[in-house]
């Protein structure tokens, strides 16, 4: 039996994240991830633009992934100036803006391949550094046993892996986290989300629009200009009902650019269609616990939020903040990294850091997409409010940047 003293399941990027943040501190660190190699080397285009948080970006400067960002795509990393917030048909927009900050944009956006790509990029640099982390791909976690001595756990292949802690960065559903008893709380939101880039003729300037129309929700993430054609860029997130976004999936392309400019009422111009269109349904996901013994939880693993917000993987790059500042004192000092002090330190703080924001967020996402009368109204009046009060409006432009 293989025997490690830190275990991660799953490789997306916040596992590989984790594992990049605790290389160097004398840790032997396996990762476990059920796609093959070749896919998490190179992962393909999956349509999500990913909002990061200026203490997001900070994290990923120094886990080296920002500077293999640009260096992909010197394009990649888009700058969020603003942010607006549109209710049904009418014109008038709830404005965040960066000078409620200190900052000149509230946050970047980068595609969620990229992001993937330098994480596994930025792991095989640790691994050539310092030779402590194990990469097990196309072999995914079948059983887990967790007890005081040790967590355990079988691969579909049958291999066996043993180590002092396990950490389960294996998505919002995770098996691992099921395994050793786990619970969670779950919020069906009966919507799917469909996620494309396209062009436009008019401007963005590098402002964020949340749009809850009647029967549909909008969102415009402004992308850096085309740098070969000049053109404008964003990425567009639709949700619906599901039995409205599959038409939508094989729409031949002529209908589908007219579809969506209307939607947009016309107000950047034309759009077109120039990637491919991705699904997503939306669930909510939040665990009755992030530790067990010799046990912790990540990345959606710890907290799967709609993506309204845009917070998600800004939460998971705080859970790995968290978790491995907690994991290097106890290793600096000597300790057992899978006792439940620092496990349970790392889920109090993480827990403070991410509930609040995960029940806001499931409450605009359901007053939002209520089409009765008195929620529209609501809103409407919520948004008038909101944009007088200045108070209210830098917290929300703190939230988006992500503070210190
Ligand atoms: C449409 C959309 C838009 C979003 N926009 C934003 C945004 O603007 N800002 C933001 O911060 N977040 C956003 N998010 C959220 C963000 O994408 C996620 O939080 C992030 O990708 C989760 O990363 P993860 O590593 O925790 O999980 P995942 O990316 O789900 O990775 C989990 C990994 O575990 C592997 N795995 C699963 N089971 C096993 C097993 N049994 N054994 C081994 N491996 C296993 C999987 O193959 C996968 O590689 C968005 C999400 C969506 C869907």
């Amino acid at each position: 039996m293989q025997t490690f003293d830190l275990l991660i399941s799953g490789a997306g990027p916040a596992g590989l994240c984790l594992a990049r943040a605790l290389s160097g501190a004398g840790l032997s660190i396996g990762v476990v991830e059920q796609q093959p190699q070749a896919v998490l080397a190179d992962p393909s285009f999956d349509g999500r633009e990913i909002a990061l948080t200026q203490r997001s970006a900070d994290t990923l400067r120094r886990l080296g992934l920002w500077e293999r960002i640009q260096a992909f795509d010197a394009a990649a990393l888009s700058p969020l100036r603003d942010a607006q917030v549109l209710n049904g048909p009418s014109s008038f927009a709830m404005v965040i803006g960066h000078g409620l900050t200190r900052r000149s944009e509230l946050g970047w956006l980068v595609s969620n391949h990229l992001i993937r790509r330098a994480a596994w990029d930025a792991v095989q640099d640790s691994i050539a550094r310092h030779g402590d982390i194990t990469l097990i791909a196309a072999d995914g976690v079948a059983h887990t046993l967790v007890d005081e001595q040790a967590a355990q756990i079988t691969l579909a292949s049958g291999a066996q892996l043993r180590a002092r802690l396990l950490v389960a960065a294996d998505s919002r559903f995770s098996a691992t986290r099921r395994a050793v008893g786990i619970g969670a709380s779950q919020h069906d939101f009966g919507r799917t989300m469909l996620v494309f880039q396209v062009t436009h003729d008019e401007p963005h300037h590098h402002t964020a629009w949340e749009w809850f129309g009647h029967a549909q929700t909008l969102a415009l993430l402004p992308m850096n200009n085309d740098p070969a054609t000049g053109e404008h860029r964003a990425s567009v997130v639709l949700t619906l009902a599901h039995q409205r976004i599959e038409p939508l999936l094989t729409l031949d392309e002529p209908a589908f650019n007219a579809d969506i400019t209307r939607r947009f009422d016309h107000r950047l111009g034309a759009m077109r269609l120039t990637s491919t269109r991705h699904a997503y349904p939306l669930v909510g996901v939040y665990p009755h616990r992030m530790v067990a013994t010799r046990f912790a939880c990540v990345g959606d693993a710890a907290v799967g939020m709609h993506p309204v917000t845009a917070h998600g993987f800004n939460f998971g790059l705080r859970a790995v903040e968290t978790l491995s500042r907690e994991l290097l004192a106890a290793q600096a000092a000597g300790c057992d990294i899978g006792a439940p002090e620092p496990l349970a330190r790392y889920q109090r703080k993480h827990r403070l850091a991410t509930r609040p924001l995960y029940e806001i967020t499931r409450f605009i996402a359901t007053l939002y997409t209520n089409e009765a009368p008195p929620a529209r109204l609501l809103r409407d009046a919520a948004l008038r409010l909101g944009q007088r009060l200045t108070p209210f409006k830098r917290a929300v432009a703190a939230s988006l940047a992500g503070g210190r």
